[in-house]
């Protein structure tokens, strides 16, 4: 396994409409131990495929020690509304408040490619939700108000030129009191 380069705000491919796994290879499973791989590294509980630049309809995520690897997701049922920080380790360091559904259900394929339904609430709900976005070319910024949307993107133009090319190296080290609990 390896760790895999993310891609930040700014990067076509986080804006690119994945495509449909129509079976489940090695390949595919060698893709998702990447990402989780990743993910951890970044400290993240979620992580899109087009993040690290690919386009098959895969996400990853460790919400509070569940792990899911899930192909193909989506959205079955949802209900309810409620509002929460996110983040996003495509987007470091910004932060906004969005309006979500507060149980959804999903359905998609595991690694094995068999047909499984997730229903999550609270943070898992919230997290299921981010990363479909990701799948569809949405990030969470898009959903601020006009304000908030002009506010966390000129907090952007002041730490983008950290990640030149659009590229956030992921290094594996502890860094300690970091804010990335929120980042998906
Ligand atoms: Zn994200």
């Amino acid at each position: 396994m390896s760790i895999l380069d993310i891609r930040v705000l700014g990067d076509p491919a986080l804006r690119r409409e994945t495509a449909v796994i129509e079976s489940v290879t090695d390949e595919i499973r060698d893709l998702i131990g990447d990402m989780f791989e990743t993910m951890y590294a970044a400290e993240g509980i979620g992580l899109a495929a087009p993040q690290v630049g690919r386009n098959e309809r895969i996400t990853v995520m460790d919400v509070e020690g569940a792990k899911y690897a899930l192909i193909n997701p989506e959205i079955t049922a949802s209900q309810g509304s409620i509002r929460g920080e996110e983040g996003c380790l495509s987007i470091p360091e910004v932060f906004g408040e969005v309006e979500r559904s507060s149980v959804v259900t999903v359905r998609a394929l595991d690694e094995n490619g068999h047909k499984i339904d997730v229903e999550g609430a609270e943070l898992l709900a919230r997290c299921l939700q981010h990363e479909i976005d990701h799948l569809h070319g949405k990030l969470f910024v898009d959903y601020l108000s006009v304000l908030k949307r002009r506010a966390a993107l000129a907090k952007w133009e002041k730490v983008k030129d950290d990640y030149p090319g659009y590229v956030r190296k992921v290094i594996f080290e502890k860094r300690g009191a970091h804010h990335s609990e929120g980042e998906l």
